[in-house]
């Protein structure tokens, strides 16, 4: 099934999630695709490139295969996951999406570390 750009500008796609997420909410992964509505189905990836001002983002859905990419400005609490060769990070997900389990768990590591400190 072949990968499809969300770049149909509609106000709830993949892009509102990512824009979620940059905004400095914390969202469970994996969440609710906006596109298709699936539960656990959407994914999001956040790249820092060791500049402090620079990165990029990748949201994605397992299950209608929609995707969005975007550079960007990384939240302050993300790392990136060891186990993501940057060198082969591009603007699509093929990459990335087989790796969505390891990706939400790193994810959930993180933001679970957030509650726990601003408890
Ligand atoms: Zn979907």
């Amino acid at each position: 099934m072949p990968w499809i750009e969300d770049d149909t500008g509609q106000a709830a796609g993949l892009d509102e999630l990512a824009g979620r997420v940059l905004s400095g909410e914390r969202i469970p992964m994996p969440a609710v695709c906006p596109v298709c509505g699936e539960s656990d189905s959407a994914h999001v990836y956040i790249d820092h490139s060791g500049n402090p001002r620079m990165g990029a983002i990748w949201a994605w859905c397992s299950h209608c295969h929609h995707y969005w990419h975007a550079c960007v400005l990384p939240p302050a609490w993300w790392q990136n996951l060891d186990t993501v060769d940057r060198g082969r990070l591009d603007g699509l997900v093929e990459y990335l999406a087989p790796m969505a389990a390891a990706i939400d768990a790193h994810w959930m590591k993180l933001i679970s570390s957030y509650f726990a400190r601003s408890m």
